[in-house]
């Protein structure tokens, strides 16, 4: 239910003047359901229609306005199927043709509209590209508005015209049309959903004011402040809902704290042949500190690839188990989950620390005896893929859960594993960096931990650029050398049958033509689980020198002797997979290479690879991906449905949304529980507009 509007603006679009039930059906397709939806069918954009010119003064070549008095009206074919309305305008400085263009027809006559309003005398305004026809000047008009006497009403031309996302059934014109009437006809009947104190302390404009003028501004600076009125209440209540969701957390059931023994952590410090970079060392404090307390943690980790968050991980999840607690990993691959397990036990050979390794691969029997080694507590660290978020799967006393690469989970599926105990401590790791943007907003209920700094004595990577011919020649050499390589075939849909088998027999070329009588692997996610461990491990080792590969390698695996990367067909990926594919060179000593290879010349494309050339900053590429694509990508889950936003612009509007965050945890920080009556109104609109929203867990 929504309260804060009049019941007219409930109703309905259907039973507006003039839509009915089948324009009702198109306007769904824009998720506009009632007239208040209309009503928040915010312009794409704005264009400027303010200039209009005399007519002496249109110039060929130009989109112009000008206004003129009908002299004449008449209609002459221009081809076998096109007709030409003209209509001869004049105003004190001169005179030009305006013309349509309409398709002609058997069985109406397309001018009937045109013929009925262009009488003569009529004053018009039009809008349009001025051309020479022979040599006398038209106007190829794109809008029109016939002036009635006295109505100043103009709403497609003389003013800054709002221009709306359309789909079939629903015309601009009609549109603008339509907006302009209901907004005429509700005047004041859009309740403020911000208490009046807030208004005037933010310097806001009234909500109904800032409706009014998103959609018929009188000028710029109208446009800016509806904008502004309009985006930071958006993301006023979005971040109000994620304080709150914070506030339930911290005020739910407690979390066990978890104090340093160092019985185990000492060992696996030992064992890792390396320190800790100086991030890894702030992060891991920060992890602790959080894990000291008896609330929940709720930590995102983002660390560009190789960045070594992997050890960071393992040091939580040992703190956990140092003080008698269970702890968890879910990685999205089972390639992955494997090595994170053969790491896990290699560091702490010779400690009596307990672990499983559990992926959907393994047989029932042995299945069966795993799960109920996390029941009865036998087992202390649990790694795995989606199998641990099962039904079936219960921990006597988990006390910590890690998601690897959450970018590839949902979010159920981090709310499921999270479930798996009453108030665990969360660690959430991606390498696909958040822009700042979205850490704020979407992410805004965890604390973020930032690693920017990767490991010392990495030569990095560049990014090249070429021809499969060159990239192929870089592979040989890098093979005669001692060093590995990685071969990605573009595989989209692992389960897609016909490309897998145009992968595979790729390979099966590169094997046999191309690199004779070297051991060149092949690894996708059709594999039964024992080749996959088998090829991997075979390339770990350095039995295998090349490895061809669906993009399953995308996620986390570490052979730091693999120096070169070649993609083919590079521009069918996006730019974060393009970034996490070539994460997996550069972790060794060498310098890595990595060619893209591709033939495309599309704008975005091009742009894409060209930037992977430019810059191996994960979190620079992320900010121009959110730049080209939008936020979409990063919302996963979330997107689906009404998109979450509908003014704000996550791109553009970084100061709204830092100020929209910061008063809207004042507001929960004084008065968590909106107890005051003058905050009454918050909590009212947040319930109206989060009800029903899994992702902000329980909204009040
Ligand atoms: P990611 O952040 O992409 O998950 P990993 O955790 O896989 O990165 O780490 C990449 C590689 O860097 C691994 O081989 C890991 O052992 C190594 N590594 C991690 N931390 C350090 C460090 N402080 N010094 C040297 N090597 C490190
Ligand atoms: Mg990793």
């Amino acid at each position: 239910m929504v309260f804060n509007m009049a019941n007219s603006l409930q109703k309905p679009i259907q039973y507006l003047k003039g839509v009915g039930p089948r324009r009702a059906q198109c306007f769904r397709k824009l998720g506009i359901e009632t007239v208040w939806d209309l009503l928040n069918h915010f312009p794409r954009e704005h264009q400027d229609r303010t200039k209009q010119v005399p007519i002496v003064r249109a110039c060929s070549g130009s989109v112009q306005s000008l206004t003129g008095v009908v002299h004449d009206f008449d209609v002459v074919p221009v081809g076998r199927n096109l007709s030409m309305g003209r209509a001869l305008l004049g105003d004190p400085t001169g005179s030009i043709w305006a013309v349509w263009f309409r398709h002609s027809s058997a069985r109406y006559d397309p001018f009937t509209g045109l013929r009925r309003q262009l009488v003569k005398g009529a004053s018009i305004l039009v809008h349009g590209r001025v051309e020479r026809n022979y040599r006398q000047l038209q106007i190829r008009v794109d809008e029109y508005e016939v002036l009635k006497p006295g109505d100043r009403s103009v709403k497609h031309i003389g003013r800054i015209v709002p221009v709306y996302d359309l789909t079939e059934g629903i015309d601009a014109r009609w549109l603008r049309e339509l907006i302009w009437d209901v907004l005429e006809k509700n005047h004041g009947g859009v309740y403020e959903s911000l208490p009046e104190f807030f208004i005037r302390e933010n310097n806001l404009a009234s909500l109904s004011w800032a409706i009014r003028h998103i959609h018929y501004p009188a000028s710029w600076k109208d446009v800016q402040k509806a904008h502004e009125r309009l985006s930071f209440e958006e993301f006023f209540f979005l971040e109000l809902a994620l304080a709150h969701v914070r506030q339930g957390r911290l005020s739910g059931p407690p979390a066990v704290p978890c104090s340093l023994t160092r019985c185990l952590l000492t060992p696996f410090r030992q064992a890792l042949g390396f320190d800790f970079t100086t991030a890894q060392k702030r992060v891991i404090n920060e992890i602790f500190s959080d894990m000291a307390k008896n609330k929940p943690m709720n930590r995102l980790l983002q660390g560009d690839v190789g960045s070594g968050k992997t050890v960071v991980a393992l040091a939580a999840m040992l703190l956990a188990v140092e003080n008698g607690q269970q702890a968890a990993l879910m990685a999205p691959t089972e390639i992955l989950a494997g090595q994170h397990f053969l790491t896990l036990e290699k560091m702490l050979k010779g400690l009596s620390v307990r672990m499983s390794l559990l992926t959907s691969d393994v047989s029932k029997k042995n299945k069966f005896k795993k799960i109920e080694d996390l029941k009865t507590g036998k087992v202390q660290i649990a790694i795995g893929t989606h199998a641990l978020i099962q039904e079936n799967v219960f921990f006597q006393n988990l006390g910590l859960v890690v998601v690897d690469e959450q970018h590839r989970f949902g979010v159920r599926q981090r709310a499921l594993f999270q479930r798996k105990a009453q108030a665990p401590h969360v660690l959430i790791m991606t390498a696909t960096p958040i822009p700042r943007t979205l850490s704020l907003t979407l992410y805004g209920d965890l604390d973020v931990s930032v690693i920017r700094q990767l490991p010392p004595g990495r030569p990095g990577i560049v990014t090249h650029w070429t021809s499969e011919k060159e990239a192929l020649v870089s592979v040989h050499q890098a093979v005669n050398t001692g060093k590995q390589a990685y071969i990605v075939f573009p595989l989209v849909d692992e389960s897609d049958k016909l490309n897998l088998r145009a992968a595979v027999k790729e390979w099966e070329r590169l094997k046999t033509s191309v690199f004779p009588g070297l051991s060149v692997g092949l690894l996708h996610g059709r594999l039964k689980s024992a080749e996959k461990e088998k090829t991997m491990a075979g390339f770990a080792s350095g039995e295998i020198k090349i490895l061809a590969a669906t993009p399953v390698i995308e996620v986390g695996i570490d052979v730091p002797n693999a120096c070169v990367m070649v993609i083919m067909n590079a521009d069918r990926f996006g730019l974060a997979q393009l970034h996490q594919l070539r994460g997996r060179v550069g972790r060794g000593k060498h310098l890595s290479e990595c060619f893209l290879v591709s033939h495309s010349k599309s704008p975005d494309p091009v742009r894409r690879l060209n930037l992977m050339c430019e810059t191996s900053d994960g979190f620079q590429l992320a900010e121009e991906d959110l730049k080209m694509r939008g936020p979409g990508e990063f919302l996963g889950e979330a997107q689906h449905g009404t998109p979450l936003l509908k003014a704000g612009d996550l791109v553009k509007d970084v100061a709204i949304i830092e100020k929209a965050r910061e008063k809207a945890f004042l507001v929960m920080r004084e008065d968590p529980c909106f107890g005051n009556p003058k905050n009454h109104i918050f909590r009212d609109t947040l319930r109206s507009r989060f009800a029903n929203r899994l992702f902000f867990g329980q909204v009040a």
